[in-house]
């Protein structure tokens, strides 16, 4: 056993924590959620994910959530709607994009999270992957410059597993798009182990993890990678299917998670667990990746 060095004493060098279901109240379900869990970092959705609707908070549960993290430390996100693609060729579809995620925006400040994940999305109706991304810069690009607060959350990208016309899934995607983007400050990455092995990094073997880490970092430049999503696949590597498994139990397997936990570009980045299994799964997920993160390969 060899301890991963952290940069402040008492803290992880990679909370690690779980998405935590939140019907029924932010702080009372969220965030006791989390304490089964015995989570150090938490995701939210603040809306229906397969919906439009952008439901008002309640601040009690609001204030409440927002104390408790930062009583204890434990960082939060949430995640924006699924429907949200800004590549779309629909009108309606890149209208609702906008306010769906300049709500999500709007309710992460308002309960102290530090980012918002959202899809990259897809060139939908056979257009171009050019025409579509210019499309991105002319709605994404306002949005983020209303982050002006200075708790205003990062808009973090999200790459898919490369299913039909996605507008990132390798690593390099994420060139264009930020690009497209003018690499705006308040822009971050959140990186799926599923999606990027699904879209066909391999990230076994003794450097798949810190190769694919390094691609990125590559391409993105560094400081960029701001959370992780820690879930292994139920499919093989270049499959393009978007199927978390347990940690250890998939196509990954536990090396790459302790190798993640070990690249110069995760130095405090948290990890967010979206796996199967209800919450016995996801304490057990959460307990794995603690133990990956203090044992070198
Ligand atoms: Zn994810």
């Amino acid at each position: 056993m060899s301890p991963v060095q952290s940069s402040l004493p008492g803290v992880p060098r990679n909370p690690v924590g779980g998405h935590v279901p939140v019907a029924g109240g932010l702080h009372s379900v969220g965030l006791s959620y989390a304490r089964d869990l015995k989570a150090e970092a938490v995701q939210v959705f603040v809306a229906n994910p397969r919906g439009w609707a952008t439901p008002a908070g309640n601040p009690r549960q609001d204030e409440a959530f927002r104390a408790a993290c930062a009583e204890e430390s434990v960082p939060a996100y949430v995640h924006a709607p699924y429907l949200i693609n800004f590549g779309s060729h629909t009108e309606a579809t890149v209208e609702r994009s906008v306010e769906s995620l300049r709500h999500s925006l709007r309710r992460a400040r308002e309960i102290g999270a530090l980012g918002v994940v959202v899809h990259t999305g897809s060139a939908t109706g056979g257009r171009p992957r050019e025409t579509a991304l210019r499309q991105v810069r002319e709605y994404l690009l306002p949005l983020l410059d209303e982050l002006t607060h200075d708790d205003d959350p990062f808009l973090l990208l999200e790459s898919t597993a490369g299913q039909g016309s996605s507008l990132c899934s390798r690593t390099w995607d994420f060139g264009p798009y930020f690009e497209a983007l003018d690499a705006h400050p308040m822009l971050g990455v959140c990186l799926d182990t599923c999606h990027v092995f699904a879209a066909g990094h391999d990230l076994t073997g003794p450097s798949g993890m810190h190769q694919t880490l390094d691609l990125l970092v590559g391409t993105v430049g560094a400081g960029r990678l701001k959370l992780i999503h820690a879930n292994d696949s139920k499919d093989v590597v270049g499959a393009h299917k978007d199927r978390h498994e347990n940690i250890g139990a998939g196509h990954i397997g536990e090396d790459p998670f302790r190798a993640l936990m070990t690249h110069p570009a995760t130095e405090g980045v948290p990890l967010i667990i979206e796996t199967p299994g209800g919450k016995q799964g996801h304490a057990a997920d959460v307990e794995r990746l603690k133990k990956l993160r203090w044992t070198t390969p």
